[in-house]
């Protein structure tokens, strides 16, 4: 069952005449209790699309497609809509929680004002105890319910985030880079506090995040996104054992592990969005790159009901052009010779 359909999202910023193409024709699917994975490099989408599910974009995006959700299509939902749905629906946690709490609120009156808003029949009593109770999951004693955000570290006020975005136990989760700028420990200790969450909320979780280390430890499913497409999908174990796309793959080599005795980095920088490449955008960096790829855009291959990736590496050939299979020269796309 999916707790939640993307099809065909686009999300443009700027002006008509110069669109920033930041999410484009994205589809994607979180079933209940999944935890799925979004991952790529900075500027490549991920936060945009984690807003554009939510209707939290900045003034001055449009986003056209469908986002379902209980049978209805956010896209469109007025402002009013969105709200009474985000917290009780749809929870979202923040990278910069000192951003999000307000700094002259009691981390109670935080709570208190999340209860009130979505669920005001629970008395005051039925609101403490909520509140304590989910911080308590969260490591924070009651002891400093009535404290204010500065008397806490980085790694306690995000799992007051955390914490805040639980109490009205959401059915799904978007945590973008939940674990940014903490240490591994505190990284850890949230990891294993949203692994908890599926199994006792039933929540399923979009995790945005960098880190291909936190999927593998977290999640079920992996998306990988490149110049605002979805261009690999799978079950974790699949796409890190057999990477199909060569930017899943660059991406991977380039994780430090124990085992890592060389550094490795994609050259080059994700393309501007006002004017990606044309054909494959990852074209001016894949070592993989033919002729094709520069001319047109990947079709979508499904290996299987769970198993997609856009690259002509997997066809289907009969769109390739005749020569199309021909290795470009690397000195005319640019890539560089560490590639
Ligand atoms: Fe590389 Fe071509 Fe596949 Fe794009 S379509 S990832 S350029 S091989």
């Amino acid at each position: 069952m999916s707790v939640l359909q993307v099809r065909r999202l686009r999300v443009y910023y700027g002006t008509p005449a110069q669109p920033v193409r930041a999410v484009e024709d994205v589809s994607l699917e979180i079933g209940e209790r999944e935890v799925v994975g979004l991952v790529g490099e900075s500027g490549c989408g991920k936060s945009t699309l984690g807003r554009g599910i939510l209707g939290l974009l900045p003034e001055g995006a449009r986003a056209d497609g469908e986002v379902l959700y209980g049978g209805r299509n956010l896209i469109g939902l007025s402002p009013k809509e969105l709200r009474r749905l985000r917290g009780p629906d749809l929870g979202l946690v923040f990278q910069e929680p000192m951003t999000r709490l307000n700094p002259l609120s009691r981390i109670s009156e935080h709570f208190r004002e999340t209860l009130k808003q979505h669920e005001s029949r629970l008395s005051d009593a039925e609101m403490r105890r909520r509140s304590l109770e989910t911080l308590g999951r969260m490591g924070i004693p009651p002891t400093r319910f009535d404290q204010y955000p500065h008397e806490f570290s980085g790694g306690m006020r995000q799992r007051i985030m955390i914490a805040l975005a639980l109490v009205l136990r959401p059915k799904l989760l978007v945590a973008d880079e939940p674990t940014t700028s903490l240490d591994v420990i505190v990284e850890g200790q949230i990891l294993a506090l949203l692994a908890d969450l599926k199994r006792d909320f039933g929540t399923a979780l979009l995790l945005i995040t960098h880190n291909l280390g936190i999927v593998a430890e977290s999640c079920d499913r992996i998306a990988v996104m490149y110049a605002g497409k979805i261009v690999e999908e799978g079950p974790v174990r699949d796409v890190f054992a057999n990477p199909a796309h060569p930017y899943t793959r660059e991406l991977l080599r380039s994780t430090i592990s124990l085992e890592t005795t060389e550094l490795h980095s994609i050259p080059g920088a994700p393309p501007n969005l006002i004017d990606p490449p044309p054909g494959c955008r990852f074209h001016p960096r894949c070592p993989d790159a033919m002729r094709v790829c520069a001319q047109l855009e990947p079709v979508e291959k499904r290996f299987d009901q769970v198993r997609r990736v856009q690259c002509w590496l997997h066809g289907p050939e009969s769109r390739i052009p005749a020569g199309g299979e021909l290795p470009l020269e690397r000195e005319a796309i640019g890539v560089a010779d560490e590639a």
